[in-house]
């Protein structure tokens, strides 16, 4: 085979595998050709997106739309937010954890046992101290746990990691609340980061609403970008409190920018690419992408049911959550598993998909009937 046959043959099985992605919040139907231009130019974002920069083959002022455009979404205080895409949720969050620690420095930290594995690590590489809460069956942070454990540290300022759909099972942990115990507990010194990264996009459209944002308790929220809005690449968005970021800028002459960016080098590229894709859909076209997905998952757990799977969605999910397949479909159809397994019903994710799917598992039920 030679390079350029390896590069087709690679093309093709990316296309095969594409669509056959049912466990993975990443969504497909994305298309940025009006942005080929662009991959002929060596665009990089270095440096804080709202300062001037001597570089100047970049795309600030994209980038400042994209963080305008979900400030927004995320009820920040106008007078009062920052942020950057990012390189994915992980790196979002590893800035949120940042700020709190530079805003309390000797602050213990809560998370859940459903949180994503990011945190863990995050944690470790800022040198941060820890508490693990108990998550409820649902995935949702046990609220009980928190409270009680927070009581016991009362001496410590507390940053609290709260998860706007977790990986599993996409619970979403009540800002407000956790707001409300720290109240009650009289605990001033402390800091409320919210991973959403993927629920973030469409957590304003959910009925009832579940607080997750700035006016409910945030002060950082971290979203993907190429999960619910899709993107051929990762990126994620951070956005904060400007206040709290001011406390890390420092002045680097090099770039003649301000270094409050967790990279030095960024993708230039992606911040364009999600600009294109809020202007084209706007909140609109947002929230119809949340019903339709909510739709398709609703179809999804009925479907399941039907054939006696014990499928469950947390409410406002797009995420079915069911007992362990067998191997050849977990393969087949790239189901994350860990004790259950999920299918996340993104906006390209159809009912004939799902039709096929439910097929696959009725034929695998039949022939394990057979055997016996
Ligand atoms: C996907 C995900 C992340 C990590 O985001 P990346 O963009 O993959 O780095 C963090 N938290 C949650 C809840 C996620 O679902």
């Amino acid at each position: 085979m030679n390079d350029e046959q390896q590069v087709d043959e690679l093309l093709t099985k990316l296309i095969e595998e594409k669509n056959r992605v049912l466990g993975y919040p990443v969504a497909k139907d994305f298309d940025y050709s009006r942005l080929y231009e662009f991959f002929k130019h060596p665009i990089n974002n270095v440096g804080d997106p709202y300062e001037d920069n001597t570089y100047k083959v970049q795309t600030h002022e994209m980038e400042r739309e994209v963080v305008d455009f979900f400030a927004e979404l995320f009820r920040a205080d106008p007078t009062d937010y920052w942020g950057y895409v990012t390189n994915g949720g992980s790196e979002s969050n590893l800035y949120g954890l940042y700020l709190a620690r530079e805003s309390h420095p000797k602050a213990m930290v809560y998370f859940s046992e459903s949180t994503h594995y990011s945190v863990r690590k995050n944690i470790h590489l800022l040198n941060m101290q820890s508490i693990t809460i108990r998550a409820q069956e649902n995935g949702e942070l046990d609220y009980e746990d928190l409270e009680n454990t927070l009581q016991l540290n009362r001496d410590k300022p507390a940053i609290i990691l709260t998860t706007f759909g977790t990986t599993m099972t996409e619970a979403k942990d009540d800002v407000s609340r956790v707001k409300r115990i720290i109240k009650k507990l009289a605990i001033q010194n402390h800091y409320i980061h919210c991973d959403a990264a993927l629920a973030g996009s469409y957590g304003p459209f959910i009925e009832p609403r579940i607080p997750f944002d700035f006016q409910d308790g945030a002060d950082s929220i971290s979203i993907s970008g190429h999960k619910f809005i899709g993107s051929p690449f990762p990126s994620g968005v951070i956005i904060a409190k400007r206040s709290l970021r001011d406390r890390i800028a420092r002045g680097i002459s090099y770039i003649g920018s301000l270094d409050t960016t967790i990279t030095g080098s960024r993708n230039g590229h992606s911040p364009l690419f999600l600009w294109y894709a809020i202007k084209k859909m706007g909140v609109k076209g947002l929230e119809e992408r949340y019903r339709h997905s909510l739709e398709t998952a609703e179809y999804c757990k009925q479907e399941l049911i039907k054939i006696g799977v014990k499928a469950w969605t947390n409410p406002g999910s797009i995420t079915v959550v069911f007992p362990k397949v067998a191997k050849s479909i977990k393969n087949k159809w790239q189901l994350a598993t860990d004790e259950a397994t999920h299918i996340i019903c993104m906006p390209n994710v159809t009912k004939p998909q799902i039709d096929e799917f439910i097929l696959d598992l009725v034929s695998e039920k039949e022939a394990v009937a057979g055997v016996m």
